[in-house]
């Protein structure tokens, strides 16, 4: 079965095309800039050069109709014919209460995304056109949704509630959700593989560190807790957000500086974290560079990233009272050594021995990172989303067809 995998942004709009008997990707791309006349479109057919074009791309659907058109191309495609494709997976960031795992579309889970829009803005209005985009372009080809949010609903009341007036959740759902669920989802399954240990059995932390920065207890497989709150702004200092701080800086800041709430949100979610702290950049790699170079704020930075960071794994082996192991994934988490050392040598109070070498080592593959005799095992796991967006997708189209 072949699946296409969709993650639709505002302006953009990230594809993976897979073939699910392997597990393989037959072709990715993106495009970018959409609505404007000088849009962006790379495609890069498995094996094969990307290519990349600038054209007027005005909507969604013209984005999407362009991409098949290079998925069936005369030399550079990877089909023959577009009804190869049988299913399209999406990626949804918020699911709200409503979705506690991956649904097929239809009419109800779309008003149900809507009603969602709320909640997250920025994220489903545009998950929502690239469903109708698809739609548009293939009217027949069923449609699945993947939440951001879905892993997180089994949290308990205590990690998922805010202490404010109830009927704050009551009314507006103000509550913990939780983002990169996909991803907690599938590094902690697969640290439970390389660890030869059942996954209900696990007391892990796995850590996201990517530009948006999240952290998870995973207790028997399942999220106990998660850094990320009601919004993606909470939790741990990121790339340009500030994560946790003082809600009453809000209001304070707001009159000393006579911030609007719009400047405010801007303020705590574009201009603040790395970036605000180095005033060099929100790109971990930079502030590394900047770090050998003796620069003092770059310093900072990284070490508030890090204390914070660390702050959170010991706060969840409290919340779990044990853990087993740590996994770092995503964009920082995959490739930072610095980081990942900086973090380890501080928690050897839970018998953690980082292996110093096993962590230096440049590769892009799954490895552990800890000694032999580490009490706490230590991973690293490139993140994989889109797969699992896929095999979600494939898994309930392939239902539908059993049953029917
Ligand atoms: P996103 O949250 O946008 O999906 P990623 O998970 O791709 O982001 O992470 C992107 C971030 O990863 C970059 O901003 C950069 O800070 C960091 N990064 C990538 N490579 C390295 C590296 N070699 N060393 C340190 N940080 C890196």
């Amino acid at each position: 079965m072949k699946i296409l995998v969709i993650n639709a942004g505002s302006s953009s709009l990230k594809f993976q095309l897979y073939e699910m008997e392997n597990e393989s990707v037959l072709a990715k791309g993106k495009v970018e800039r959409i609505g404007m006349d000088s849009a962006i479109l790379s495609y890069e057919p498995t094996g094969k050069n990307e290519i990349r074009q600038v054209e007027e791309i005005l909507e969604h659907t013209t984005a999407i109709r362009k991409v098949l058109d290079w998925l069936v191309h005369k030399e550079e495609g990877v089909l023959g014919s577009i009804k190869e494709i049988q299913a399209v997976g999406h990626r949804v960031v918020h699911g709200g209460e409503s979705f506690s795992s991956s649904v097929v579309v239809d009419e109800d889970v779309k008003q149900e995304i809507k009603r969602l829009f709320d909640l997250a803005p920025l994220h489903n209005p545009a998950h929502l056109l690239g469903i109708h985009a698809v739609e548009a372009n293939m009217p027949d080809v069923p449609q699945v949704v993947v939440f951001d949010t879905a892993f997180h609903q089994t949290m308990p009341s205590q990690s998922y509630l805010y202490p404010v007036p109830m009927v704050l959740y009551k009314k507006h759902k103000v509550r913990r959700y939780g983002f990169h669920g996909t991803s907690h989802a599938y590094v902690s399954d697969r640290a439970a593989k390389l660890m030869q240990r059942p996954l209900d059995e696990l007391k892990l932390v796995t850590c996201h560190i990517g530009n948006g920065a999240s952290c998870t207890a995973v207790l028997n497989g399942k999220s106990y807790d998660t850094s990320m709150g009601m919004t993606p702004l909470e939790g741990l200092m990121m790339g340009t957000r500030s994560g946790d701080i003082d809600p009453a800086i809000v209001p304070y800041t707001m009159g000393k500086e006579e911030l609007t709430i719009g400047e405010v949100n801007s303020m705590l979610n574009k201009h603040s974290g790395l970036m605000a702290i180095s005033g060099i950049s929100s790109d971990m790699r930079e502030i590394v560079q900047a770090m050998g170079t003796g620069d003092r704020s770059a310093t900072l930075a990284f070490e508030m990233y890090e204390y914070r960071l660390r702050k959170y794994i010991g706060a969840y082996a409290a919340a779990m009272n044990g853990i087993d192991a740590i996994v770092f994934t995503a964009g920082v988490g995959e490739n930072s050594a610095d980081l990942r050392a900086a973090v380890c040598r501080k928690l050897t109070f839970l018998g953690l021995e980082l292996d110093e070498e096993a962590n230096e080592r440049r590769s892009g593959e799954e490895r552990r990172i800890s000694t032999d005799s580490s009490k706490v095992q230590v991973w690293v796991i490139p993140t994989n989303e889109e797969l699992v967006i896929a095999r979600d997708t494939h898994q309930l189209i392939s239902d539908r067809i059993d049953v029917v």
